[in-house]
């Protein structure tokens, strides 16, 4: 979603919850996303998600603006692997998006 390469800054972190994840999801790369430090606590508040075609979304709960943050963001889909649309669904209804 960003520009970030540092190792360093970046985490990866499960899409649906780890802990509501079979043990098949759990090591399913799907299941997975990169993001730096940033996004990934964006994400993993709820803050951002993403629709099943990959177009950020926005929690109307947090005050980006406030933060310094735009709301320009582009997901960058990884050259394999990429999130799958079931994932990307629940972290929206855990997120009160659906
Ligand atoms: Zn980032």
């Amino acid at each position: 979603m960003c520009n970030i390469t540092d190792p360093k800054l970046l985490i990866t972190s499960h899409i649906k919850t780890w802990s509501k994840s079979s043990a098949e999801e759990r090591v399913n790369p799907s299941n997975s996303i990169l993001l730096c430090r940033l996004h990934d606590g964006l994400f993993e508040h709820g803050f951002i998600s993403l629709t099943d075609d990959y177009n950020v979304l926005y929690s109307p709960n947090f005050d980006f603006e406030g933060q310094g943050l735009t709301k320009n963001l582009t997901f960058t889909l990884p050259i394999s692997d990429p999130p799958l649309p079931a994932f990307l669904k629940a972290h929206r209804v855990k997120h009160g998006y659906e």
